[in-house]
């Protein structure tokens, strides 16, 4: 299947080929057709799919007829987030390059008036978190009136965050004739509910089997004690082991881990960096332009900070917590072995979060291997009071561990991966040798800084240090 098979006008092929798109997804492939003939589309997709392009494509050869009017836009993307928002607005920069449109971003975090001022010109292409959009309407301008196609994209997480009965509100003022596409990567009841209300006769699109998983990821898990010491310790012994790790998302189920994990690892000497759901736009917007650039080697999200985001080329996920939602372990280790590459996925998992583990295989219909860190003695799930003696941990612990070992010497001697040794000579050397006077010489992390291990940063790969 080629793009030129799916009925997509020259213009819009024409830019396909300068983006680098050779081939189609599963996604585009299926739901092109169908949104071209202006047919409602239901996609189970998740984001990596190529939904984006999904629904992008045959907008914009829609859109080549007709033009928009002051304050009426004629389509309408309706985003749980910010970073959603923006980088849909970012595939109309790269895909609709030779068509003059007008796209409006309505996002929170920004100032109202030259969004507004932008609808006012008339808009062909409004992007829009459902709260802003509303905002703009009742304050008089917009109408929704001549909207020709609506998107709802990632609706399980609009669903997470609060924003049904908002995409209620706004899917009942919009023309009852529009074409919808409408995008989910599950399919909760209430999800099911609302594609029932609004959506006319779908032509059903689904491009992952629910809960699978991709065959490039190895799957491990990690028994983990559950003091939350003894459990971060056994992270970071974790990444430590980890020689071919390029960079990796800790994931969390609880804002206040990831809050923590983000001051300990950093504590410990990661280069480590956290996607709070509370940061502002542009702290996160940095968080992940650092991350994406390799500036931030480790970043700690939650699932509801990290969903929907394009981060590519993640070497390893690890799941300090099981997630307690089955369909949320999928979402998270999807995150590696993007596009047929390898990736590495690792859950800690304590005896009290055995439950969820059982649930995530029966979802994944596969039972995932255990996986023993070396040089640390496997950890029985003991009681909570028995796991946070520290003698404990250091049981069996290989001559490797001991923290007196500099990091030079510990990076020469790195082994397996090319890219730890390259980046040990050319960093972590240098930096040390040319340490300008005034910047005191790094101390050693003490135990007592955030966690009282036996470890600290000279056990691991410099690039996993903080900078
Ligand atoms: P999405 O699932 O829409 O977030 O897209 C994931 C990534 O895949 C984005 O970086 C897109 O630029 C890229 N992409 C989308 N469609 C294609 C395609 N047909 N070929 C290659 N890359 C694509």
């Amino acid at each position: 299947m080629s793009f030129s098979e799916l009925g997509l006008s020259p213009k819009v092929l024409e830019a396909i080929t300068a983006a680098g798109y050779t081939t189609p997804t599963a996604i585009q492939a299926e739901a092109i057709p169908h949104a071209l003939q202006r047919k409602d589309v239901l996609g189970l997709a998740q984001t990596g799919s190529g939904k984006t392009a999904a629904f992008v494509l045959p907008m914009l050869s829609m859109l080549e007829k007709g033009r928009a009017r002051a304050r009426m836009p004629r389509t309408l993307i309706l985003e749980p987030t910010r970073e959603l928002a923006i980088q849909v607005e970012e595939s109309f920069a790269t895909l609709g390059k030779n068509h003059k449109l007008t796209v409006a971003l309505l996002i929170g975090g920004v100032s109202f008036e030259p969004q507004a001022a932008k609808i006012d010109r008339g808009a062909d292409v409004v992007i829009a978190t459902p709260g802003r959009l509303l905002d703009h309407f009742e304050r008089g301008r917009l109408l929704m009136t001549s909207i020709e196609m609506l998107v709802i994209d990632e609706a399980d997480r609009m669903l997470d965050m609060g924003f049904i009965p908002d995409i209620e509100r706004i899917c009942k003022m919009l023309p009852f004739t529009r074409q919808t596409m409408f995008f989910s990567a599950t399919m909760p009841p209430e999800i099911q509910r609302i594609t029932a209300q609004f959506l006319h006769n779908p032509i059903r699109v689904e491009t992952t089997v629910r809960g699978s998983t991709v065959d490039t990821i190895t799957q491990r898990l990690v028994k983990a004690p559950h003091d939350p010491k003894a459990k971060r310790e056994t992270l970071r012994a974790l990444l430590r082991s980890q020689t071919t790790i390029k960079n990796g998302i800790v994931f969390a189920n609880r804002k206040t881990t990831v809050a923590l994990l983000e001051k300990s690892l950093k504590q410990h000497g990661f280069n480590a960096g956290a996607l709070h759901g509370d940061m502002d736009q542009s702290a996160r917007s940095k968080m992940l332009t650092a991350f994406r650039a390799n500036e931030v080697s480790i970043l700690i999200a939650s699932d509801v900070a990290a969903r929907g985001l394009d981060i590519p080329d993640v070497s390893h996920v690890f799941n300090f917590d099981v997630p307690i939602h089955s369909e949320d372990y999928v979402h998270r280790i999807g995150r590696t072995g993007r596009a047929g590459r390898d990736g590495a996925a690792f859950t800690l998992v304590t005896k009290e979060e055995t439950k969820y583990l059982k649930a995530i295989e029966a979802l994944i219909q596969k039972d995932i291997e255990w996986f023993e860190i070396e040089g640390v003695a496997a950890i029985e799930n003991e009681t909570p009071a028995e796991s946070s003696k520290p003698q404990r941990r250091t049981r069996g612990a290989k001559p490797a561990q001991k923290p007196e070992r500099t990091p030079e010497r510990n990076l020469e001697q790195a082994p397996a991966s090319p890219i730890v040794a390259v980046e040990a000579v050319e960093k972590a050397k240098p930096a040390e040798k040319h340490r300008p006077r005034n910047q005191p010489k790094p101390r050693p992390i003490e135990m007592a800084d955030v966690d009282d291990d036996g470890f600290h940063a000279g056990n691991m790969p410099s690039f996993l240090m903080k900078r």
